[in-house]
């Protein structure tokens, strides 16, 4: 049996207990005296003083497990939680400490002892790192310990070097790092802890405070070096029960049993819900110790991270199919798993839990507006027995109600229906436009001026490279073209922040869209711009409450759209790249477009691209996406990205410094884009149209991802429908088809083969009952089932067969007539055969003309055709 995370913890504290460490209870997630930190994020945090002298204690060496948050500031995990298997909100560091007592030679004996010893990790899956030149720690964990060269590695600055502040203590880290294997997906060439491929996992790393850092930066050693280590015990717990994450340790498992129950979802299905599981189990965690440690949902500081996590465990709750608060319920369960070691939990219960769901209530309030109006609309669907919802009302939840687009499919998808997708493009491309043009109206010179004057002391950081969510400060409101304090429901605005996650668009990508919330008020936002070079302008509609300048704000990017946009615009450089290996680097990038739900690529080439190389495309395209080559983002001077052969698009800006994306050895290009972290992420590629749009310049258009699946499906659907109504295999419909087209041409031609010859046998009939009149043959008689092309040919037959006389034929449809007259040419001096169908023609209503020997007629009064038959004779008996 495996060690329980709480045996892990014991042995851990006890082990450092029994050396003559103190050992010492967590602080508050709420630093006490510390008004620069939002929420302790490591066990030395209630040491700082004493690490600088400030403070003695009775003890000089203590140990501790230590509940941290990371969540805000320098360590920032959020949105990596879920996702990885070792980051949460909340966790607890497990830590010895030594203030001026012992230094690197016990801390890394005590260390390994523990881990390899007491916690029996198997010795040989570890490695250490040291700072590059620690040469100190380097010689401990070769000679003392007795590690492998090899397993013994230097690391630089960013991983293993710590300090407290930007003066002050600080020194070289050391740190333990479970190997897992050789990953095959990575692609680094010196793939080492430092390594994000899943490979490593860091479980502890030892801090030596060594140096006094000065404002210049000078390092001074320090009389009394000290030691602060910080072990993850989720992380601990996952290795030595021989787990694959965190979220697998008995740790998570009761309250992933809850959370799993309410939903009614099952982990290990779809990798999406169990993120959203991972979420839920670990942002639970995180309530449950922040109220525990007296921090309620507030609009600022911590209060206001809080309501953040909450909201974020909310949404996801929704995702996973649930329609009512349930996070406190999860927190009980987290109450009863970590009571035993958190005391203060128990005693709390009914506050915390009570807290939990008043919030969550509120929050639901919004989205349970709009799941009822999604209710209705699927009601009216059924009443019409439709099954696609329109793309507006899915807009509509988007835009009013925060709905994912996944999770209004979602829904759907449960009950048998879908959602117009293109659709919902659209509706979100009319707000697009109308945002333009709202911007536009408004007197450009005007509102140039105000972002002229904005941007001289404001500059909006782009964090979206790395991040989609952020928070910041509302810092303008544009309105109607001015400047403003607050805007309300409805308004259209312009928004300026500090920093932000959304993209503003450029170089073929569209801006991203997503929402903005303060506590009081919400946008939809639907584009991002930059006006000026560094000012980043949030185009939208508040919809809901009220927003005001200078309030605090969380920005949020849909992530959904991003990363479809992410998948195209990877795929536009793969696209760009195949293309230029088939038909050469003379096809020069013209121009593109990269949206959530396209892509479009326009390039020199002066014939349109033939089948063959339009596949040999795809191929090439979809070959490396294959590879799964990694992303590799430099930025360099230019001349420099040119000389490594990067193609920078010709009429294009750069600056000095370039930024320069590259996958594998066969694309590299200029981008100051948003990319997929490596090309299997695109998934498919697929060229869905290729055409001339000026002279010498082509445009193709393609899918990725889900779209182009989406494509293909529907595709398939035509295909499947066809064979269906042949009711032959689809592999055998070109030929069932071709023989069809024979089948039908042969069946024409019998067709007009047997109405010749009905007509032979009705004109042989019908000039059997030519009478005379006035010494002229005649024939006047309706015909059946004769169109009015073959009332002429029957006319001429008869003509024939006469030799000499008048034909007229009657073609009755309903109480419309079709007239057909014909006089043999002997005839044709005395008898016009123009005239004749005139007279005859006013009979039953109509008009008619023609040559003389042939015209016709068409009259609406069927009942008189015997009328205008003996006019007809009358006509001929007065020639
Ligand atoms: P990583 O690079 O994996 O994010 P880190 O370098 O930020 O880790 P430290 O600041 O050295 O980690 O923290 C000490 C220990 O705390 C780590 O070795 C790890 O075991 C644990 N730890 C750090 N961040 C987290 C987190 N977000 N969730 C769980 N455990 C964590
Ligand atoms: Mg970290």
């Amino acid at each position: 049996m495996a060690l329980a995370a709480s045996e892990i913890r014991e042995r851990f504290l006890r082990f450092f207990e029994s050396r003559g460490h103190r050992r010492v209870a967590s602080s508050s997630l709420v630093p006490e005296s510390d008004p620069t930190l939002l929420f302790t994020n490591a066990g030395m945090v209630q040491f700082k003083r004493v690490f600088l002298g400030e403070e003695s204690r009775d003890y000089s060496t203590a140990t501790t497990s230590q509940k941290c948050m990371r969540v805000s500031g320098k360590h920032n995990d959020l949105e990596n939680v879920g996702r990885t298997p070792r980051h949460h909100t909340f966790f607890e560091m497990l830590g010895n400490f030594s203030f001026g007592d012992y230094f690197k030679e016990r801390a890394i004996e005590y260390a390994w002892e523990l881990v390899t010893g007491e916690l029996a990790i198997p010795a040989d899956r570890l490695v250490a790192t040291v700072f590059l030149d620690d040469d100190e720690a380097h010689d401990i964990w070769r000679e003392r310990i007795g590690l492998p060269a090899q397993r013994v590695l230097r690391l630089g600055e960013s991983e293993n070097f710590w300090s407290m502040g930007d003066t002050g203590p600080c020194g070289p880290c050391s740190e333990i790092h479970v190997d897992f294997g050789v990953n095959p997906a990575c692609a680094s060439a010196s793939c080492d802890p430092s390594c994000d491929c899943g490979r490593w996992l860091e479980i502890w790393n030892l801090v030596f405070m060594q140096f006094d850092r000065d404002a210049s930066g000078a390092r001074t050693p320090l009389p009394k070096p000290s030691i602060d280590t910080g072990a993850g015990l989720e992380r601990l717990a996952a290795v030595i029960q021989s787990v694959p994450s965190n979220y697998d340790t008995d740790l998570f498992a009761p309250i992933l049993a809850r959370a799993q129950e309410i939903s009614g979802v099952a982990r290990g299905g779809d990798t999406e819900r169990d993120v959203s599981l991972n979420v839920v189990a670990d942002h639970a965690r995180a309530l449950t110790f922040l109220i525990g440690d007296g921090v309620l949902p507030s609009n600022e500081g911590r209060g206001y991270v809080l309501r953040r996590i909450l909201r974020r465990a909310a949404r996801h709750g929704v995702l996973l199919g649930v329609e009512r608060p349930f996070l406190h319920s999860v927190a009980d369960a987290v109450i009863d798993a970590m009571s035993p070691a958190y005391p203060e939990l128990a005693e709390r219960r009914a506050f915390i839990t009570d807290r939990i769901q008043r919030e969550e209530k509120r929050f639901l309030e919004t989205l349970t507006v709009g799941l009822s109006l999604l209710e209705d609309q699927i009601g009216e669907l059924e009443a019409k027995g439709a099954d696609t919802l329109p793309g507006e009302v899915v807009f509509k939840l988007y835009d009013t109600y925060g709905f994912p687009v996944d999770l209004t499919a979602d829904i759907l998808v449960g009950r048998g229906k879908s959602i117009d997708r293109p659709g919902f493009e659209r509706a979100m491309g009319v707000q697009r436009a109308r945002a333009r043009a709202a911007w536009k109206g408004s007197g450009d010179e005007r509102v140039d001026a105000i972002y002229g004057r904005l941007a001289a002391d404001l500059r909006s950081d782009f964090l979206g490279y790395d991040a989609l969510e952020t928070s910041t400060s509302l810092r303008a409101i544009l309105c109607g073209g001015e400047l403003r304090e607050s805007a309300r429901e409805g308004d259209e605005v312009e928004l300026v922040v500090d920093e932000t996650p959304f993209y503003a668009e450029s170089g073929g990508q569209v801006g991203d869209r997503g929402w903005l919330e303060t506590a009081t008020g919400r946008v939809a936002i639907h584009d991002t711009q930059r006006p000026t070079g560094e000012l980043v302008v949030h185009r939208g509609r508040v919809v809901q409450g009220e927003i005001r300048a200078d309030d605090a704000a969380e920005l949020r990017v849909d992530a959904e759209a991003r990363a479809a946009t992410v998948r195209n615009h990877s795929g536009t450089h793969l696209l760009h790249a195949a293309l230029r290996c088939v038909i050469g680097p003379q096809a020069m990038q013209k121009g593109s477009l990269v949206a959530p739900d396209r892509l479009r690529f326009d390039f020199t080439h002066d014939a349109p691209l033939v089948r063959d190389e339009i596949d040999r495309i795809e191929d090439l395209a979809n070959r490396w996406i294959e590879t799964n080559a990694p992303a590799q983002v430099r930025e360099m001077p230019y001349a420099d990205a040119i000389e490594a052969g990067a193609i920078a698009i010709f009429e294009e800006k750069y600056g000095d410094r370039v930024r320069v994306i590259s996958f594998g050895e066969f694309s590299t290009e200029l981008c100051g884009g948003t990319h997929a972290g490596s090309t299997g992420e695109i998934g498919l590629l697929k060229i869905v149209s290729e055409s001339g749009i000026a002279s010498g310049v082509r445009r193709i258009e393609a899918l990725t991802g889900m779209g182009a699946l989406a494509h293909l499906r529907e595709q398939q659907r035509t295909l499947d429908r066809v064979a269906e109504l042949l009711k032959s295999p689809v592999g055998d419909l070109p030929t069932r088809i071709e023989k069809l087209i024979e089948e039908r041409k042969a069946a024409e031609a019998e067709l007009e083969r047997m109405r010749a010859v009905q007509r032979g046998a009705a004109s042989a009939d019908l000039s059997g009952s030519a009478r005379e009149v006035g010494g002229v043959r005649l024939v006047a008689t309706r015909v059946e089932g004769v169109g009015a092309k073959e009332l002429r040919s029957m006319v001429d037959d008869l003509r024939g067969r006469l030799g000499s006389g008048i034909v007229l034929l009657a073609a009755v449809d309903g109480e419309r007539v079709s007239l057909a007259l014909g006089v043999t040419s002997d005839l044709t001096r005395r008898f016009k055969a123009g005239d004749l169908v005139r007279e005859i023609a006013d009979v039953v209503g109509g008009k008619g003309g023609g040559r003389p020997d042939f015209a016709q007629a068409g009259g609406n009064d069927a009942s008189k055709l015997d009328e205008a038959f003996a006019r007809l004779a009358q006509l001929v008996a007065a020639g």
